[in-house]
């Protein structure tokens, strides 16, 4: 689950991590309300005003404005709020429709008094699956594309794993901030900063923080200016506060109704919808359709009721991506019995009427016999396989 920027500078904030401060507006009124608290709280005399949407690159879209006066911030924070904004990030890309704007965040200017002093860092944390470890990301180049940094200039992209057990050593913050050049007041800060922020990513369960840029300023504080938040959602049960957070309107709305049904959908690009029992079984699905030539329009994981209900729903929302050229059923009947699934496939065929897909059901498991038989005998256009190699070529001849 992402958060928006503004949330998690609030989380970050309070494991005591120096972020950008800001408030948050739905309208111009409240854009000049907030920006005149946060003068008063801090002292600002610009505002930067941030697009708040689930992408980055907002600065290239036009979605960060920076305002010296109350008619730029008015001018910045009518354009913004209520624009489509397109970044490289966004759906498409910038050729796609953008994202609708629906809140700002208007920042105190952390770059005052002198925007050349600065430094522009860049730090994530993320885990690293093959080291099962931790890993802080950094470089001196923050504020740009640090894939561009990546690929250009890879020695200055530093890492630092951090084995679980042990957590962060007070050496490898030192590390990183000698590695990012830092002495005095500045070094100090970022050993803080860096300890903080492991704590805040361990803390919240993070899956990813990035923090680009991460600022350097002309006396030596180190701010968080931007940050990208993800968290493991399989963790969120323990973060009650933080599962609050969640805004369903930056979501893909598909994935936010199948998620309402209890099935577990990722829309892909392919052409083959997938219809699984299991993850590790939808995972195992989707790499034999890719074995054999094709390519998996969607990760679904119909959980292990497969009932005729769900079945039907899960159909609905597979037909809905015009990409489909076939579904692919694989259920493994544990303690799912087969024929009940195969009956709940006929059903929703005949439910849903003018399915014109061809549909490979592979049933395996209890009663995989008598499924099989009933989805024969239907007299549908629904082809059983039982081996999964079977339904692979089965997908692949219907397909190409
Ligand atoms: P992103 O484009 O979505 O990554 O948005 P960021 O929050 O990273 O902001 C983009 C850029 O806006 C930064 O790299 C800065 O150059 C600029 N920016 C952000 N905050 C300030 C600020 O307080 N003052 C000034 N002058 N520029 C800022
Ligand atoms: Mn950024």
């Amino acid at each position: 689950m992402n958060l928006h920027e503004y949330q998690g500078k609030d989380l970050l904030a309070s494991y005591g991590v120096t972020i950008q401060r800001g408030v948050i507006a739905e309208t111009v009124e409240e854009a000049i309300e907030g920006f005149k608290t946060l003068q008063a709280d801090t002292g600002t005399e610009f505002g930067v005003i941030k697009a708040q949407i689930h992408a980055g690159g907002r600065g290239k879209g036009g979605g960060v404005k920076l305002a010296k006066n109350e008619d730029e911030l008015k001018e910045h924070a009518g354009n913004i709020l209520g624009m489509m904004l397109k970044t490289p990030q966004t759906p498409g890309g910038l050729n796609g429709p953008g994202k609708l704007v629906r809140k700002i965040l208007i920042g105190e200017d952390v770059y005052a008094p002198d925007f050349d002093a600065c430094n522009e860092m860049y730090i994530s944390i993320l885990m690293d699956r093959e080291q099962k470890q931790n890993v802080i990301i950094y470089s001196t180049e923050g504020g740009m594309d640090i894939e561009e940094v990546a690929e250009h200039t890879p020695h200055l992209v530093h890492k630092e794993y951090v084995d679980p057990r042990l957590g962060l050593m007070g050496f490898q913050a030192r590390k990183v901030a000698f590695n990012l050049g830092l002495s005095g007041k500045a070094f100090k800060e970022m050993t803080k900063f860096i300890s903080n922020l492991y704590k805040a990513f361990v803390g919240s369960d993070a899956s990813l923080f990035e923090i680009n840029p991460c600022l350097q300023t002309g006396d030596d504080r180190i701010i968080a200016v931007d940050c990208k938040v993800s968290l493991d959602e399989n963790a969120l049960f323990r973060h009650a506060d933080l599962a609050e957070l969640r805004d369903e309107k930056e979501e893909d709305p598909t994935e936010v109704e199948a998620k309402s049904y209890g099935l577990n959908y990722v829309n892909l690009d392919g052409n083959v919808g997938c219809m699984v029992n299991g993850a590790g079984l939808a995972m195992a699905t989707m790499d034999i359709i890719k074995l054999s030539g094709g390519s998996p329009a969607n990760f679904l994981d119909v959980g292990g009721t497969a009932d005729a209900a769900r079945v039907e729903q899960a159909f609905r929302i597979i037909l809905r991506d015009p990409n489909v050229k076939a579904i692919l059923i694989n259920i493994f009947g544990g303690i799912v019995r087969c024929d009940r699934v195969a009956q709940g496939v006929v059903d929703a065929y005949k439910n849903i009427g003018d399915i014109s897909v061809p549909i490979i059901v592979r049933l395996q498991g209890t009663n995989a016999d008598i499924a099989k038989e009933i989805i024969d005998q239907s007299g549908l256009e629904v082809h059983s396989a039982i081996l999964l190699q079977e339904a692979a070529d089965l997908v692949e001849k219907l397909v190409s």
